[in-house]
């Protein structure tokens, strides 16, 4: 609990219509996108300008309270949850697009901004920004900025950072800076602005954004592959980008999700398929309509037993809604899901998923898997109960076996959804002490008094 001193400084500066205090409200704020990570915070604010910020953190600073940046709470690492209480600092009334630049193929957006509202103003002038987290309905810049978020596009557009040109950021001291800046090449001094991006809210808070966008594609053609084994559809994946076609999206989704959607939503989603891959291609039309041409022949050499052309876009959106459910269709069916966010190289996939079933197996545990496939990211996830002690240990172990031959197999514990709270047992496994050693100094240079985003990614 706060003193009430400072709640009342709080107020001064936001208004106290931008000071919740209230046990609901506290409740309300305690918990993001994971559904095991819970902590009330003492006091959840709403700044509307870059100044009330700095004037917040300046406060929290010299009284070292904890701040934890918030966007739409929609992290899945407990990234936004205010593990050591204090503030909230909730960006969601700092949601304006400030501007659309077609000149200059830019936008310049406020921190709350929610994903789907720019891309429904982006699509009006012909733009687009492509990185596409399937959280889009609440995700924001700000938390997308800074969980460097990626999507379905990301493989052929990116991921968050090769699309930030520059942010405005408040330091825990309260200086508000600018990082990077509006253009496309910039090699002045330390890449500051890259090592922000992913920061996870530790380091200060992003107040402003410039974007690099780009032109929406004229056509777009998505194609089902339905597979009878899930590791051959992994295969796949490499098999079309090793013939130089670089579709714009690769997403698959396993047998418990295709079942569950059709439980959900019915679809007529080849059911009895151990798996199937969505790909999406766009540009030209008559490019597009090549490559998935070319896409088919190579998924019917390697395995593929039925190909869906999608006949128009209706078609194509039911299957991309489909993959977009994939989440909720996991969380819906069980009070815990243990959902990893690991990513291999791209040719090790299909190694990748046998191991997870062997784990699965050995665990027996009820598991699933969807996932951005063309990026080498995939979602494997085990449902569990968290009051079912003994089922949930072994659900973690399952977990941390899974965790470990991504490693083994060349890869990385996060893709996208960063280390949080989730992820920190490994991350001090799997990461040169030496090298933790130096992001700690870098923390501590930024946020000598620690009061940024406490107790994540290594605590
Ligand atoms: C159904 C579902 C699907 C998802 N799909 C994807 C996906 O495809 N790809 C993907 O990458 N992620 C995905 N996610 C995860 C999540 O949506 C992303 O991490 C997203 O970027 C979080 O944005 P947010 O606004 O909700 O941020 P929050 O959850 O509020 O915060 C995330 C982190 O950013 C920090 N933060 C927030 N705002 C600021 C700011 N202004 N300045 C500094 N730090 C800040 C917070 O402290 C926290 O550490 C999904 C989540 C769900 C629930």
């Amino acid at each position: 609990m706060l003193q009430q001193h400072l709640l009342q400084q709080l107020e001064s500066i936001v208004g106290k219509e931008n000071v919740l205090t209230s046990p609901e409200s506290l409740k309300a704020y305690s918990y993001d996108g994971t559904t095991n990570w819970i902590h009330e915070p003492d006091v959840v604010v709403f700044p509307t300008t870059s100044e009330q910020i700095s004037q917040i953190l300046k406060l929290a600073n010299r009284e070292k309270i904890p701040v934890t940046p918030r966007g739409g709470g929609t992290n899945v690492s407990g990234g936004s949850v205010p593990v050591q209480g204090g503030i909230v600092l909730c960006t969601t009334k700092m949601n304006k697009i400030l501007k659309i630049d077609k000149e200059n193929l830019t936008a310049t957006v406020e921190p709350g901004v929610v994903l789907q509202d720019l891309t429904l103003q982006l699509a009006k002038e012909g733009l687009f920004f492509p990185p596409d987290p399937q959280s889009f309905l609440g995700a924001t810049l700000g938390g997308i900025i800074a969980e460097n978020a990626g999507g379905p596009a990301c493989v052929k557009y990116g991921v968050t950072k090769q699309y930030i040109l520059g942010i405005e950021a408040v330091l825990p001291s309260g200086d508000i800076v600018n990082l990077g800046g509006r253009t496309l090449k910039n090699v002045v001094g330390y890449d500051l602005l890259h090592i922000f991006i992913s920061s996870e809210g530790t380091l200060g808070v992003v107040t402003k954004a410039e974007l690099k966008l780009r032109p929406l594609p004229p056509a777009r053609k998505t194609l089902m592959a339905v597979y009878d084994d899930v590791a051959v559809a992994g295969e796949s994946v490499y098999r079309v980008l090793e013939n130089a076609i670089i579709p714009g999206k690769i997403e698959l989704m396993d047998n418990w999700i295709i079942r569950r959607i059709e439980e959900m939503m019915p679809m007529g989603l080849p059911v009895d398929a151990d798996a199937l891959l969505l790909f999406e291609c766009d540009g030209i039309p008559e490019a597009v309509d090549k490559e998935i041409e070319q896409i088919a022949e190579i998924v019917k050499k390697y395995g593929a037993v039925d190909v869906r052309i999608a006949k128009d876009q209706a078609e194509a959106d039911k299957y991309w809604m489909a993959r977009k459910a994939g989440f909720a269709a996991t969380f819906g069916k069980t009070p815990t899901v243990l959902s990893e966010d690991v990513t291999v190289p791209r040719g090790n996939i299909p190694a990748f998923i046998r191991k997870i079933k062997e784990i699965a197996k050995k665990y027996d545990m009820e598991n699933c898997m969807v996932g951005h496939a063309g990026d080498g990211n995939l979602h494997p996830s085990v449902l569990t109960d968290i009051k079912n002690k003994e089922h949930y240990d072994r659900a973690v172990k399952a977990v941390d076996e899974i965790i470990e031959a991504a490693v083994e197999l060349g890869g990385v514990l996060s893709g996208e959804h960063g280390i949080g709270l989730e992820k920190q047992k490994f991350f001090n496994k799997v990461t040169n002490p030496v090298v933790i050693n130096l992001m700690k100094n870098v923390k501590a240079l930024f946020d000598p008094n620690n009061i940024m985003n406490p107790g994540k990614i290594w605590d």
